[in-house]
Formats: C-alpha cells, structure tokens, sequence
C-alpha cells in the first residue's frame, strides 16, 4: 500500500509525540520515587533522632516506664503511622525483656540489630505507598549524653532500633497529578502541531496531486491540464513551472505537427494524442526520404513500382491492389502489378482500361477517387469485386505532363477507416515517385530513341550490337536455331538520282513497313545499313528462313512503289545464313549471310541465296 506524503509526515509526527508522552511519563515517576524515598528518609532520620532524645530524656528523669504512651503520642505526628522500639540482646541482658512489643519482630529487626545499619525501604514493592525506616540506637560515650553511664554495654555495640512507618502516599499524588499535566500539555502541543502542519502540508499536497493527474493526462498526449498556483512560494512556484512547462510543449508540439501536417498535407488529428501522431507522422516521412532516396538509386520505373508494392504492402498493410501505368502514345493503360505480383493478369477492374486509358476515371480527372462510401462512382471497377463486398481508393501519380500511373488498393469494410488514414501518407510517397519514374521513364525512352531508326522506326545496328549475346543465350538454351536474312535494294542509286532523295526515303519506308508485316512480332527488323536491312528469325532453321526471305522478295517484287507522280517496281537481294548451323560465332554467321547477299547480286539480283561454304571460300580467294 503507498502511504500518501501527508499520511505519513502526519504518523511520524505522532510518532514522535506518543516516546515523547512516554518518557516524559517513565522519568517523571522514577524521579517522583525517588524524591519521596528521599523526603521520607529525612522525615523519618529526624523522627528516630528525636524518639531517641526523648526516651534518653526519660531515662534520665526515670520516667522510662511511660516510653509506650510517648511512642503512641510520636506515632500520631502527622505523616507517621507507627512508631516502634525494640531491644537490643546487649539491653535485654542488663534490663530484661521490657515491654511486649518490644520483642524482636521481623528480620528486618534482627538485621538492623546485627549489622547496626539503618533500612530504609518502601514496604511492598516498587509502587507501594508505605515507607519503613529501622534506625538502629548505637551506644556512644561521646555526643549530649554518655550512654556508658547507664548500659553495661562496650562503646559502639547496638542499643535497639526504632522502626517509623510513613505514608507516602500523597507525594504519589502528587506525581500523578504532574504527569497528568505534562503529559495532556505535550499531547495538547502535538495535536496543535498536527494541525498546522496538516495546514501547512495541504498546499503541497494538493498540488503534487495535480501534477501527478496532470502527467497522467500527458501521458495520453494531452498537455491541456493546468495546475493551480495556490500560494506565493516553492510549492506555488512549482505550480507555476509546470505550467509554463506545458504550455511550451503544447505550443512547440501543435507548431511541429501543424508543419509536418503540411508536409503530408493532411489535417493534424482534432482530439487525440498529440505526441503519439506527431511521432508517428514524424517517423512516417523519414521513411518516405529513406524511400525517395532508394528509388532515386533504382535503375528503371519497374524496380521503383515494385518498391511501391513493398510499401503497400509491407508498411501499409494493403494486399490487394493494382499498380497500372499510362501508355501516352497508345492512350492505353498497361498493368504492372496485381496484388504486389508484378504484370499479373487484371483483377479488380474492367478490360475497358487497358484499352483505353481514359476510361479510368482518376486517369480522367487527375483526382483520387474514392470508392470506399460509393462503389459505383467508377464504372470501370470490377462488378464481381463489388458484388463480394470489395471497396476501392485509387490514387493517380501525377507527373507533368498528366496522370502517370494509378495506384489502386482493393478494400474491405474492415480496412476503410485504416485506408483513409494511410491516404495522406502513401500520397506523400507517391508524390516522391512521380518524378523519379518520370525521369526513368524519359531514361527509357532516350535510351530506346538510340535503339531504334528514326527513318523507319525499325531497329539499328546499335541495337543488334547490344542484342546479340541475348539471341545467341537463348538459341543455346532452347537449344533452336536462328536465321539471319541481309536484304539490300537492287539499283537503288538509280532512284535517287533519277527522283531525288525523298522518293528514295519514302521507298525505304514503305520497305521497312512490307519486311514487318511479313515476320512474327518475335522476330526482329534491323536497319543494318543505308538501304541494307537484317531480318533474325528466332527459333527457325535456314529451310524455313529461306521461304520466309523469297516470300519477301516476292512482295517487294510485286509491290509498287510511290515514286513522286509515279509508281515504280523495286526488288531486294537477300542472303540467308543460320546460327549455329553455319557458323559457331554470331558476327562470323552475320557475315556468312553478307556473303551470301553479294552472291545473289553476282547471279543478277532478285533473289534470295542461302549460304554455302564454296561462297565463303571463293569470297576468301578475292
Ligand atoms: P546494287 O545494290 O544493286 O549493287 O546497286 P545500288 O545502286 O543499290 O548500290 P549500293 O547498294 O552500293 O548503293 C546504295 C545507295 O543507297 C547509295 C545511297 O545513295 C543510297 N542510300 C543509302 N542510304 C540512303 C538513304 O537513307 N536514303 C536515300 N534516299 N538513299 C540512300
Ligand atoms: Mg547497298
Ligand atoms: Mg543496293
């Protein structure tokens, strides 16, 4: 159990006062005691000395017979109770027995009588209020009297004793009557005191009471909770501190998290534990920088949406959701990831997206949608999620030049509330993305600009240079072989000369556009030279690539070129040779497929030869 401050300052206090009362008590009576033993001792000293004087004055006047109604006279001396002689054995002797009373009586008697010492005693004990004094008679031939003359006795022998009995009993009185006033004295001053130190503590006390409520309440975040200055010293000037105190941190805290709501741009909580959110909002947006800094280090878009997805999924919490990304040139949507699963099949929206961007409607208007109150506000949200309960909120990444990508987390009644908090934050993330996988972005597309022609838009020979150990790995994997076909215009000079250059570049357009339509989407169109082009047909042997190549130049042969007012016919050359059947080195294959190229040329042009290795060995003579 804690004691409180008061209680016990209050019961040490009394503590304190109680040993007082105590000793005060014990060393009074002891003190009382033995002043009435004293007091007694000289009352009844004096007593025997004069019992003495008289009964030697009797004595001597031979009145000596009448020493028992002396004695009862001196017994009735107030503050006497009884007086007593007795012989001694040497009297006895010489006198005889005398009077009755004067036998022997107790040992105390025979003690006094043998050893010639006064007792002096309280008869029955330490608390007893009669007090016995035996005063022994010595004989003596010195002093008023010379006892000698009359006791046949030697000097100094032992006469008798007196025996005196006193009350003490109103000296007792007395001490009680003392320690009674000592002692409701000191308890009158300890309760006093009590109660000024209770007035005194009071202040104190109710005001640690308050504090202590106070940090209670900012313990929960709420600083609100002042305490009352309730006198002008320490106590009050504590008061006063820790007001002064809370105020600061109340001020100090709204202003930090008034400008970290800024930060998020959300509103900063009305009524909770204001400590608690601003560390929270706090350590939130070190994580947003920790997570800025990594995606600025990442290499492509696709690395920073799947760190996008962690989040989701790891700080937030949110597994179900969809990250899609806009294709500005084909105004479609393409899905990255479904439920952190990068470029899953679309699961929580219509096909119509993907198809047409704009019919995503936080593509459309650039704003968060929120479907967790209405679920019908996007039309394109999958009717089948809605019907099993799922909630939306879809927040697009806006980059400059529009709605970049959009992040959608897939909801259940359970999750909306949580959704709704997280919002400001995950935009405070994506608001960091939006540039980055702007800037990946356009890094892609610069880099895919010096990929490709941009005559033709067909592939370059820079590409092929950085292609080609990834056509020559997968051709070992799959264990397939590939062909490359090497076209070249027949007389092509002739058109420039005869047309100007610009018939003779509308021609190679529409030839880079007859190649493509004639090969697979795998398959791969370079434009290797100036009117050179370079088709490689994975997984396909020379038979096949040698059809595909006539087939070609059969509609190069029967198309008709647009030749400024007029139409014109052109044909191709073309050599085929095949990896790895042909040669076990990629650029010794290319080669080969030259060769066989400027052997069509040799046997007249419009046709296609496949490699053999006479052409290689003839080509080596030249
Ligand atoms: P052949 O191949 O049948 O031996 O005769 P050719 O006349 O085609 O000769 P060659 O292949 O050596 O000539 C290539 C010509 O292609 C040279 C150049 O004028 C023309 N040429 C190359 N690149 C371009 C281009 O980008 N645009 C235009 N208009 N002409 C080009
Ligand atoms: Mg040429
Ligand atoms: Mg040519």
């Amino acid at each position: 159990m804690m004691l409180k401050l008061q209680t016990k300052t209050l019961l040490a206090l009394a503590s304190v006062m109680l040993v007082l009362i105590l000793v005060i008590t014990l060393a009074s009576l002891a003190s009382f005691r033995d002043f009435s033993i004293r007091a007694a001792t000289e009352q009844t000293r004096t007593a025997a000395e004069m019992i003495r004087v008289a009964l030697t004055e009797s004595m001597l006047n031979g009145t000596i017979h009448e020493r028992d109604s002396l004695l009862n006279r001196i017994a009735q001396i107030d503050g006497l109770d009884e007086a007593r002689v007795i012989r001694g054995p040497l009297v006895q002797q010489q006198f005889g027995d005398g009077l009755t009373i004067e036998g022997t009586t107790d040992t105390t008697d025979y003690q006094v009588l043998n050893t010639g010492k006064a007792i002096y005693t309280l008869m029955g004990g330490y608390l007893s209020a009669e007090f016995r004094a035996t005063v022994p008679y010595i004989a003596s031939s010195q002093g008023d009297v010379n006892c000698l003359n009359c006791h046949a006795v030697p000097e100094g022998s032992v006469l008798g004793a007196v025996t005196l009995t006193a009350s003490v009993k109103h000296m007792r009185t007395a001490a009680l009557l003392t320690i009674v006033v000592l002692v409701g004295a000191t308890a009158l001053f300890s309760v006093i005191s009590l109660l000024f130190l209770r007035r005194l503590l009071q202040p104190l006390v109710t005001t640690a009471n308050e504090i202590e409520q106070a940090v209670r309440q900012a313990k929960t975040g709420d600083f609100s909770v002042r305490v009352e200055q309730r006198s002008n010293d320490e106590i009050g000037a504590i008061a006063r501190h820790f007001n002064s105190l809370s105020e600061g941190i109340t001020t100090k805290l709204s202003e930090i998290r008034h400008n970290v709501a800024h930060l998020i741009q959300s509103q900063p909580m009305a009524n909770g534990d204001l400590l608690a959110d601003t560390a929270n909002t706090v350590s939130g947006l070190v994580k947003v920088s920790q997570f800025k800094q990594a995606i600025e280090e990442d290499e492509t878009s696709e690395e920073v949406y799947q760190r996008i997805c962690e989040v989701i999924q790891h700080e937030f919490n949110f597994t179900s959701n969809s990250i899609y990304e806009v294709d500005e040139t084909k105004k479609q949507l393409n899905v990255i990831s479904v439920n952190n699963i990068a470029q899953a099949p679309l699961e929580w929206c219509n096909r119509d997206i993907t198809e047409k961007c704009t019919a995503c409607r936080a593509v459309r208007t650039g704003h968060c949608i929120n479907g967790t109150e209405n679920t019908l506000i996007c039309r394109s949200f999958s009717n089948e999620a809605r019907q099993n309960g799922k909630f939306y909120l879809c927040l697009p990444v806006i980059q400059s030049g529009g709605v970049g990508s959009v992040i959608q987390l897939v909801l259940e009644a359970k999750d909306l509330k949580r959704a709704m908090d997280a919002k400001p934050l995950i935009e405070s993330y994506l608001r960091e993305a939006a540039p980055v996988l702007q800037a990946k972005s356009l890094m892609a597309s610069l880099r895919e600009s010096t990929l490709n022609d941009a005559m033709t838009g067909l592939r370059n020979r820079r590409f092929l240079e950085e292609y080609s150990d990834t056509l020559v790995n997968q051709c070992k994997r799959r264990g397939t072989s590939m062909t490359l076909i090497m076209m070249d215009l027949d007389y092509f000079k002739k058109v420039n000369d005869t047309y100007g250059h610009d018939v003779g570049d509308s021609i190679l357009i529409d030839l880079a556009n007859i190649l493509k339509a004639h090969v697979r989407e795998s398959d791969l169109v370079i434009r290797y030279g100036g009117e050179e082009f370079l088709i490689i047909l994975p997984d396909t042997n020379s038979e096949d690539g040698f059809l595909v190549a006539e087939k070609i130049r059969k509609a190069v042969e029967e198309h008709q070129f647009q030749a400024g007012s007029v139409l014109i016919n052109k044909t191709i050359s073309a050599g085929v040779a095949d990896y790895p059947s042909d040669g076990q080195a990629f650029w010794q294959v290319l080669k080969y497929a030259d060769v066989s190229l400027y052997a069509a040329k040799d046997a007249g042009r419009n046709q296609v030869v496949r490699f053999t290795p006479e052409l290689w060995i003839s080509e080596e003579k030249y």
